[in-house]
């Protein structure tokens, strides 16, 4: 089914096209006026067109623990295909547009763009999402793009009027472009798509341009200024010049401007390249055809050539160099020389470039390369952007809920993705080099366990042990962790479980005999299974290092606790026993308590309507729980000052408690939620009943807390009657042992 509508889908981008490209045939003087209407949008090279295409589908901000970054929203393939969409990856992104606009800035081709990563990062999902937003941006108005071809008449139809048949156009202009077919014994396609201004003379080139831009700015790339017309176009215009006897007017007649759609699978300005295609480009002569026969005597007797091959068929877009590295050196020097030149050097001609520069390649051979001795003169003409694995959980986990959940045969039970997703991301974090950081962090960055800054990288979450000016200095340092390694090969998320190996244990855990759903615990004994594989896995046997960093093993037994406190929150939401919002609340009344009591007020009692002194056992309460030391009004005035200096930066805005006292906030919560656990676990030891016991002894009253809180297990929270059986087996054993 998939594969039929994924025909009929391409079947309809063909008609289209096709019906885009008849609409948009243009003699050359149509052509020059459309370009004097809107001159930036014809004046782009490769690099501006792929730049404008980014710009074109827009940005986002996504806010992280290190602040907002753009994620640009043609990785979000909103046109297309939203599964195949680049999961995170927003510093890559920022990263290939900037080497993008440099490129501009240069006015030419002028580097290689090479992105590189372990194996099984989104390498080829970015590539891939390029591909598809430069088809989708060249299919709309913005994103018009032109080339020409060269029409010859029949004889009868040229013979009509005086040298010209085609009919003659509303301006009197006379011209070719708008014969019908059967009217045409040959036409010529430039194969290289030459930018149809290049059929102009560099001087009157320049003037056409300059009166169209009329002062307006536009960086006009090199291209327009230095290129001129590809071998064969120019043996043709030189031909058609003679007939003519230097009539440009005549010569350009021949010609046939019409708009062109990018396409991967047709390589037209899309084309990857693999590491087993030698032949880039290269020229042939073109065999005598009914074509060539009907060509102008002049044509006839020359020798024509054809150019081909993916530099050529990339043209106007991008070529892709896929596994750069796996090509043989020779074949990568040159392509380097080409960069270099920006021209290719084809039998007799040259062929100037007019494509982006991309490759692929894996970080371990990359690694190696480094060590050439020819290194350094390659380095210049590459732009290095990384693909690094993901290392936030939340971010991890969408991979697989995107590509993966929608093909699994069985019920996915709830956080089984997400254990897969947080052991995944903790194999990839290294531990800080903490001589990098100031003083007053340097204890603490060294006490960091990964799973500490795990959650640093996820939500922005400090350990409890934490201070919280510590983690205000550590917070503005976020962004330097993260790139820790950056300019060595050792950076965080190059090494670890790769998304590949994720997919294979979720996959494997799916077919599980044990459950009958895709168990969290299925998930971890698969993942238990890898960690005896050292052999296919390396980086399980990297060396461990203090915080527990690199040790694999380990951290199945922090997802197991982990899948716990999920299990244990979604009971306790479902029982209803526990509102989320009770230890909030108290916290509002303690500060609303503490400000009247600092100012002498006493406080309106909404229960009676009076007005009370502020309440004291309320008070030294809380303060207990929060774990308050010394003198209780020295606490209270400081509690006070604090939330003083939030609202002073950050004016007009509600109060956020959770950002000032988080850790207060955490332990109100612990201690709330202990009180209620013995209760909780009851209403659930008489559900496990209810589901493991068809014929119980359960009370009616009993009875029906239990369903309540299956059913509200079941519809609001994801699980299914199997799983929630299990995962109540699994809490039983492990959590409420004692209740
Ligand atoms: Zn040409
Ligand atoms: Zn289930």
């Amino acid at each position: 089914m998939v594969e039929i509508l994924d025909t009929y889908k391409q079947a309809v981008d063909a008609v289209r096209d096709d019906y885009m490209s008849r609409r948009g045939v243009m003699s050359f003087a149509e052509y020059l006026a459309d370009f004097s209407q809107r001159p930036q949008l014809h004046l782009r090279d490769a690099a501006r067109y792929l730049l404008d295409a980014i710009d074109y589908f827009g940005s986002e901000q996504v806010k992280t623990p290190w602040g907002q970054v753009t994620r640009f929203k043609i990785f979000n393939q909103e046109f297309g295909d939203k599964d195949a969409r680049l999961v995170g990856q927003e510093n890559t992104q920022n990263a290939v547009r900037d080497a993008l606009a440099a490129q501009v800035r240069d006015g030419r081709v002028s580097r290689l763009i090479v992105v590189h990563g372990p194996n099984g990062s989104a390498k080829t999902t970015l590539m891939s999402n390029l591909f598809q937003g430069l088809e989708s941006y060249s299919r709309r108005d913005e994103g018009s793009q032109f080339r020409f071809r060269w029409v010859f008449p029949t004889r009868k139809s040229s013979q009509g009027s005086v040298g010209f048949g085609g009919r003659v156009h509303r301006d009197e202009e006379d011209t070719y472009a708008h014969m019908a077919d059967e009217d045409l014994d040959a036409t010529l396609e430039c194969e290289v798509r030459d930018h149809p201004l290049l059929l102009l003379p560099r001087a009157q080139r320049e003037k056409i341009m300059e009166n169209a831009l009329a002062g307006q700015p536009c960086l006009v790339p090199d291209h327009f200024l230095q290129a001129s017309l590809c071998h064969r176009c120019r043996q043709i215009a030189d031909a058609l010049m003679r007939t003519h006897q230097g009539d440009l007017r005549k010569v350009l007649a021949h010609v046939q401007v019409e708009r062109w759609a990018l396409s991967r699978r047709y390589r037209r300005g899309l084309v990857q390249v693999g590491p087993q295609m030698s032949a880039d480009a290269g020229q042939r002569q073109i065999t005598a055809d009914r074509n060539l026969s009907a060509l102008p005597v002049e044509l006839q007797n020359m020798t024509l050539f054809e150019t081909f091959g993916p530099l050529v068929d990339g043209s106007g877009g991008i070529i892709e160099f896929e596994d750069m590295l796996k090509r043989p050196l020779d074949a990568f020097k040159y392509l380097l020389g080409t960069v270099e030149t920006g021209e290719l050097l084809l039998g007799q001609s040259i062929l100037r470039l007019n494509s982006v520069l991309m490759a692929t390649t894996n970080d371990d051979m990359l690694e190696a390369f480094r060590d050439h001795h020819e290194y350094i003169s390659f380095r210049e003409r590459l732009t290095l952007i990384p693909v690094p694995y993901i290392t936030q959980y939340s971010v991890e986990k969408q991979i697989y809920e995107i590509q993966l959940v929608p093909n699994i045969g069985r019920h996915v039970s709830p956080h089984a993705v997400e254990a897969a997703a947080r052991w995944a991301v903790l194999t990839r974090l290294e531990k800080p080099n903490t001589t990098l950081y100031p003083d007053d962090i340097k204890e603490a960055i060294h006490k960091l366990t990964v799973v500490e800054k795990a959650d640093i990288y996820d939500s922005g979450t400090a350990p409890r042990w934490m201070s919280k000016e510590v983690f205000a200095v550590l917070r503005g340092k976020l962004k330097d962790m993260r790139a820790e390694g950056s300019s060595t090969w050792a950076y965080e998320g190059r090494f670890g479980a790769s998304p590949r190996l994720i997919r294979a244990i979720l996959l494997h855990a799916s077919l599980s005999d044990k459950y009958k759903c895709l168990s969290p615990f299925a998930v971890l004994d698969e993942i238990r299974s890898v960690c005896n594989k050292t052999k296919e896995n390396p980086f399980l046997d990297r060396e461990r290092e203090s915080g527990n960093y690199h040790d694999p093993l380990a951290y199945v037994s922090v997802v197991h606790e982990h899948v716990l406190d999920k299990i244990e929150e979604d009971n306790r939401t479902a029982s209803g026993l526990v509102e989320e919002a009770k230890y909030l609340e108290l916290m509002h009344k303690y500060i609303t308590h503490v400000s009247h009591q600092a100012k002498g007020e006493k406080v309106y009692n909404e229960m009676n309507g009076n007005h009370e002194p502020p309440d004291e056992a309320l008070m030294k309460r809380v303060e207990i729980t929060v774990g308050a030391k010394g003198d209780a009004r020295d606490f209270r005035r400081e509690f006070m000052n604090r939330i003083a200096a939030w609202a002073i930066a950050n004016p007009r805005q509600k109060l956020q408690i959770e950002q000032i006292f988080p850790d207060y906030l955490q332990r109100l919560k612990d201690t709330y939620f202990e009180e209620h656990r013995q209760k909780v676990a009851k209403i659930a030891k008489l559900a496990l009943i209810e589901l493991t016991e068809p014929e119980n002894k359960l009370t009616d009253d009993q009875k029906k807390k239990a369903q309540n809180l299956i059913e509200r297990l079941v519809g609001e929270h994801g699980y299914c009657r199997h799983c929630l059986k299990d995962a109540f087996a699994v809490l039983f054993s492990n959590r409420f042992a004692d209740i």
